[in-house]
């Protein structure tokens, strides 16, 4: 299932994508997505409803297909040619940080380039949405916790991150920093998490692109890893790290200005397109 929500920034209602292309409205049978309603049981029981029979809607816009996030992590240098770009070493093991959850934001809209910011930057990741609560789950399992996948934007200020000290949390959290969708693609169309292409264009020229394959850590390894210090929970997403191609490893660096265009897509999970905007 491509599930989704659409509507009005903050009236959003549950639907999904049929396979006649068409959305239809899934809000008699769900309040929300997020949360428990994103576990692996109420994924299950969402399958047997017939498609069929449900509205189909004509939306201006879709929004984020998570309502809120418990958490939400990522990963970090998690490609080997990005931790080269960054000027920093491959890591030993998984780098995990978090974004302000209330970062979340949806595919499409707009991003906002932070008041004091001039290295706001870009980077398109596989996001895993977790589906049953997970605590010291081994590799070979990891994946049976996975609710599905989407397409995220780690959107990220460079000199908020690391040139201000501290965590990178402050340079991750800004709002409209998480842009994730269009759809939560539940597991079952996604046989092979290291196999999907990934991109990012700027104003239409591509900048990212790369394969899920060419990470450092998989996402049963990360899984793993991250549930040996944490218990990871139902609707909890993680960003799983981004390729080469950010705006920081270009020569000179290329940061975000207001009217840039931001189209990013991950094989079989949609396209989302952003375009930048000042700060009020
Ligand atoms: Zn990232």
């Amino acid at each position: 299932m491509k599930l989704l929500r659409f509507g009005p920034q903050g009236q959003e209602k549950p639907g999904m994508l049929h396979s006649d292309g068409s959305i239809r409205d899934l809000s008699s049978h769900v309040s929300d997505f997020a949360g428990e309603t994103v576990s692996l049981e109420a994924l299950t029981a969402l399958a047997q409803i017939d498609a069929d029979t449900l509205p189909v809607v004509t939306p201006d816009r879709i929004g984020s297909p998570l309502a809120w996030v418990p958490n939400f992590y990522c990963v970090g240098l998690n490609y080997a040619k990005h931790a080269a770009e960054a000027g920093m070493d491959m890591p030993k093991e998984p780098i995990i940080f978090s974004k302000a959850s209330s970062a979340l934001s949806g595919p499409n809209d707009p991003v906002i380039i932070p008041r004091g910011s001039d290295k706001t930057d870009w980077e398109v990741e596989l996001g895993v949405v977790i589906g049953r609560e997970a605590l010291y789950v081994d590799e070979a399992n990891a994946l049976d916790v996975v609710a599905g996948y989407c397409v995220i934007n780690d959107v990220s200020e460079r000199s908020f991150q690391i040139d201000r000290g501290g965590q990178w949390i402050k340079g991750k959290s800004a709002p409209s920093f998480g842009p994730i969708g269009p759809y939560l693609v539940t597991k079952d169309e996604v046989p092979d998490p290291q196999s999907l292409n990934l991109s990012l264009s700027l104003n239409g020229d591509v900048v990212q692109d790369s394969n899920t394959s060419d990470m450092i850590f998989t996402v049963a390894q990360a899984i793993s890893h991250m549930s040996q210090f944490m218990r990871l929970l139902p609707g909890d997403v993680i960003a799983t790290g981004t390729p080469s191609g950010v705006g920081m490893g270009m020569k000179p660096p290329r940061y975000l200005r207001a009217g840039d265009v931001m189209e990013l897509q991950v094989q079989g999970l949609g396209v989302q397109r952003q375009t930048a905007v000042a700060a009020d």
